[in-house]
C-alpha cells in the first residue's frame, strides 16, 4: 500500500521550498487533507504528483494540480470565520482545504454544474468528514442565497469575471479567477480586491484550467 502521509509531507516540503506554501496555516491545512480521498479511484496512487488528474464527469473535469491550491488560496488570505464561495467543486479537494483554513466557524459553499461531478464532490467531502455545502447549479451566477462572500475562488477558466460574482463579493473581499482562453490557450490568474473605492485587479501568473460553462462562461 502506498504511504500517502509520507507523500503528503514530502509534497508540503517541496511546496514550502518552492514558495507555494507561505503560511503556517496553509502548511497545516495541506498536511491534514487526504488528497487521495478526492482522486478518481483509478488515479489514487498519483494523488501527490504535481499535475491535474481527470475526475468523473463529462471529460471536462479535473482535480487541479496540488500546488494550484496554495497558489490561489494564499493571495485570498483565507482566515477562520470567513465565508467562502468556490465555483467548480470538481473533486471537493479545494473546498476541503478552504474549510480547513476557515475552520469550524467559517462557511464554505461550492457550486458544481455537472451532475456526476457534483455527486463525486459531495461523496468525497462527506467521507472525509467535511461540513461543506455542495450546490448543483451554474456557479457563473454565484450563489445569492448566502452572499456576500469574504472570498470567491473560480476554479474554471472564464472569458471574463462573471458580473454576479463581483456583486456577491463583500467590500474588503478578494476573488481569484483564471481569465482568458477556453482551456489550453491559457489564462491570466487574476486577483481582484474589492475596496470602498472600487475594484483592483492584479495578474499573478499564467495558468491552464478547464473551461467554465454556464451563463457567463464559454458556450457548452
Ligand atoms: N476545484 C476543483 C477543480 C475544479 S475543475 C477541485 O478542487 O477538484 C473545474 C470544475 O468546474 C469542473 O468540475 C466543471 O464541471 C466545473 N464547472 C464548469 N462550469 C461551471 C459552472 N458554470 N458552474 C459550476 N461549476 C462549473
Amino acid at each position: 500500500m502506498t504511504d500517502f502521509s509520507r507523500s503528503r509531507i514530502d509534497m508540503v516540503d517541496r511546496y514550502k521550498r518552492g514558495g507555494y506554501i507561505q503560511t503556517k496555516q496553509m502548511e497545516e491545512a495541506v498536511l491534514v487533507v487526504p488528497r487521495e480521498e478526492f482522486m478518481d479511484p483509478r488515479f489514487r496512487d498519483y494523488a501527490y504528483i504535481d499535475r491535474p488528474f481527470p475526475i468523473p464527469g463529462d471529460g471536462r473535469q479535473t482535480i487541479s494540480a496540488p500546488y494550484m491550491y496554495p497558489t490561489t488560496y494564499e493571495p485570498l488570505k483565507l482566515e477562520p470565520g470567513m465565508k467562502v464561495l468556490e465555483i467548480g467543486a470538481g473533486s471537493g479537494y479545494g473546498a476541503a482545504l478552504a474549510k480547513e483554513l476557515v475552520e469550524a466557524d467559517g462557511i464554505v459553499i461550492t457550486v458544481e454544474i455537472n451532475k456526476e461531478t457534483h455527486a463525486f464532490a459531495e461523496r468525497n467531502l462527506k467521507m472525509a468528514g467535511y461540513d461543506v455545502e455542495v450546490i448543483l447549479g451554474d456557479g457563473s451566477l454565484g450563489y445569492t442565497e448566502l452572499a456576500p462572500y469574504d472570498a470567491i475562488s473560480v476554479t474554471a477558466s472564464t472569458p471574463d469575471i462573471p458580473p454576479p460574482l463581483l456583486t456577491q463579493l463583500d467590500v474588503g473581499g478578494r476573488l481569484i479567477a483564471p481569465v482568458g482562453g477556453r482551456s489550453m490557450e491559457g489564462q491570466d490568474l487574476l486577483l481582484v480586491h474589492k475596496t470602498e473605492i472600487g475594484l483592483t485587479r492584479k495578474s499573478l501568473m499564467k495558468v491552464v484550467y478547464v473551461p467554465l460553462l454556464g451563463r457567463y462562461g464559454f458556450p457548452g
